[in-house]
């Protein structure tokens, strides 16, 4: 989610700990800390210096240069707090009982809760909030004199993503870096070694760069860098030269941001679902766990948002009031703020904002808990205002994003809802178990199937290209289909200034029909679900008026075919799933033809990333 660096070799650790975590600072993180293992004096025992900030690197950094620890093997990390609150006390590094073992973690362990039990249950004690502090324990309970056997078997019990770097005092010429569904890169230097999250932290150093398979564990000593399975086998890892400079580096090798970001969006929709979800859609929430009965005599759920955040806040609507079966409605926050609703005790407000700080939806939220509304925050900011306002949060843990035209977190705010909305469906006693178990299983497919639709980026490059051209959109659909179409036509606006509306299917008729002809091209959103036989026939409509359509349509349907100008196919699935991928279509067609007309489409202009004023 945030940085890790690890080096070990034969400079001094420290400066090069300080300089990596400045370089991973643009991905912004809430707390940093290193532990150096600490080159002992003559005659004096070998101990691990640790140092932390709960603020800026800088501060981090002050704190090293008044008494720089000295050594040659040391980690860092900058935090992105998924689990616990951005403290002193929960920045890593961690370390177990003994203080021997020192761990720095980005991502999430799904299981940590029962592991932490267990290891208490054997004498083990917890200082900090996090997930990551069960790591060190673990290692601690297996370690019998082997280090990377303790680790190999620690890290089995583990469910969830990882990415981490390791030592041990009592193996002071070993680090350790391992990974599971979080990058984790080993850098080759002359006779020293990093390990990185992010190719950035380590390009002044190496462009030589071992990239970790899945589930695999890099062992570093003097010797070299060996990498293996947890099982032990060693595998002949992938090396890399790099020759990106630092720019390309913080951009993964994309050319922008938005684009990385887009790209992210299979760990974002994973993420936001682990540890949450079982396969018969029961649904935890660690920071927002009211009863079941509290939950059962709501009567209403206001979906408050801006912007994007409102688009998520429609499919909310959806979902809540199909699956559910409570009277939902999404709410412009900024008009929501002056009117005088009829909404009280028995009223959830879903607070949705991916900084957790837009003015109008705080606001908004005020304004519900006055009422005496239970309030939950959906955001990918921990501990930002709405999270701490609010009576619970639900967090995103998408990691930073940078570009300012949301993408990866609306994705994930849409699977976040729709968790809410089955959580709700459960204490309402809605939807039956084989229902859930199919709707479960169609958000569980979506990682891959995002992932299917990134590998065909070239295809809607070249439909963007071609749609370029013209000056105006109108984007529609119905049911799901319908935000999505909102969404597609704000991305379009926001980075390629391009006029773009988005209608429903129905509303057409009743007046936007009115603009159409040959240079007013239509997206239309076609796929499987309950109204796409009414919008084929919109389509037939507007073909009529000579309209350009771009429809996307469900694989196997070939009811578009030879009537919209171009077709483009997602996989079958349900229709809340398929708008996470008809929405990945357009933010990349959006990014795409923002990219041919030459926009800056990471600070489009007079946007800003968190609108933090009225
Ligand atoms: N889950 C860990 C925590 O909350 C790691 C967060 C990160 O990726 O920075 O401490």
């Amino acid at each position: 989610m945030c940085g890790i660096i690890g080096y070990l070799g034969g400079q001094e650790a420290t400066p090069i700990l300080m300089d990596s975590l400045k370089r991973l600072e643009y991905r912004g993180y809430d707390s940093a800390g290193v532990a150096v293992l600490e080159t002992p004096r003559p005659g004096s025992l070998i101990r691990t210096s640790v140092t932390k900030s709960e603020a800026k690197v800088d501060d981090l950094i002050t704190k090293l240069k008044a008494g720089m620890p000295s050594g040659h093997l040391g980690i860092g990390h900058t935090r992105w707090a998924t689990h616990g609150k951005p403290t002193y006390i929960n920045a890593h590094p961690h370390t177990d009982c003994k203080g021997q073992i020192y761990v720095v973690h980005n991502g999430i362990i799904e299981n940590f809760a029962e592991l932490r039990r267990e290891l208490q249950a054997k004498g083990h004690e917890f200082t900090s909030e996090t997930d990551t502090e069960v790591v060190p324990h673990l290692i601690e309970a297996y370690y019998k004199g082997d280090f990377l056997a303790a680790v190999r078997a620690a890290l089995k019990r583990l469910n969830g993503a990882y990415a981490m770097a390791m030592f041990s005092t009592e193996d002071p010429d070993l680090l350790v870096g391992a990974r599971l569904n979080a990058p984790l890169v080993v850098g080759l230097g002359d006779d020293e070694y990093y390990i990185a999250s992010d190719i950035t932290a380590i390009i002044p150093y190496t462009k030589r760069v071992l990239v970790l398979g899945e589930g695999e564990v890099a062992a570093v000593t003097p010797l070299g860098a060996e990498v293996s399975t947890l099982d032990g086998t060693t595998v002949k890892p992938k090396l890399v030269h790099v020759d990106w400079d630092v720019s390309q580096a913080q951009k993964g090798g994309y050319p922008h941001f938005m684009l990385k970001e887009i790209h992210e969006a299979p760990e974002a929709v994973a993420n936001a679902m682990r540890g949450r979800l079982t396969d018969d859609g029961v649904v935890s929430f660690r920071e927002f766990s009211p009863a079941d009965e509290d939950l059962a005599r709501l009567r209403e759920v206001l979906l408050l948002g801006m912007g994007t955040s409102r688009h998520a806040a429609v499919l909310g609507e959806l979902a809540i009031e199909d699956w559910a079966g409570i009277h939902a409605r999404a709410v412009d926050a900024a008009e929501f703020r002056y009117r005088r609703p009829t909404f009280g005790r028995d009223a959830l407000a879903v607070v949705i904002t991916q900084s957790g700080e837009t003015a109008d939806t705080l606001a908004g939220m005020r304004l519900a808990k006055d009422r005496e509304a239970l309030t939950v925050a959906v955001t990918n900011v921990f501990a930002s205002s709405a999270a701490r306002d609010a009576d619970g949060a639900i967090y995103l843990h998408s990691g930073p994003e940078i570009g300012v035209a949301s993408t990866k977190t609306y994705l994930a705010h849409v699977v976040s809802l729709y968790l809410l909305a089955m959580r709700l469906a459960t204490a309402h006693g809605r939807v039956s178990l084989e229902r859930k178990q199919e709707l479960v299983a169609s958000l569980r497919e979506l990682p891959d199937q995002v992932r299917g639709i990134l590998e065909r980026e070239k295809e809607i490059a070249s439909l963007a290209h071609k749609y370029s051209r013209y000056r105006s959109f109108l984007y529609t659909g119905r049911g799901f289909g319908f935000p999505v179409a909102l969404e597609g036509a704000l991305k379009l606006k926001e980075i390629s200034y391009i006029h773009a509306e988005g209608v429903s299917g129905g509303e057409l008729k009743h007046g936007p029909i009115a603009m159409l002809d040959k240079n007013f091209p239509v997206v239309a959103i076609c796929t499987a679900g309950a109204t796409s036989e009414k919008m084929v026939n919109s389509v037939h409509e507007i073909v009529a008026r000579d309209a350009p359509v771009l429809a996307l349509v469900t694989e196997g349907d070939t009811s578009l075919d030879g009537v919209a100008t171009d077709l483009f196919t997602i996989p079958r699935t349900e229709e809340a799933a398929a708008a996470i991928l008809n929405s990945v279509v357009l933010q990349l067609f959006a990014y795409h033809v923002a990219v041919e007309l030459g926009q800056n489409v990471d600070q489009p202009r007079n946007l800003a990333k968190s609108v933090t004023v009225e």
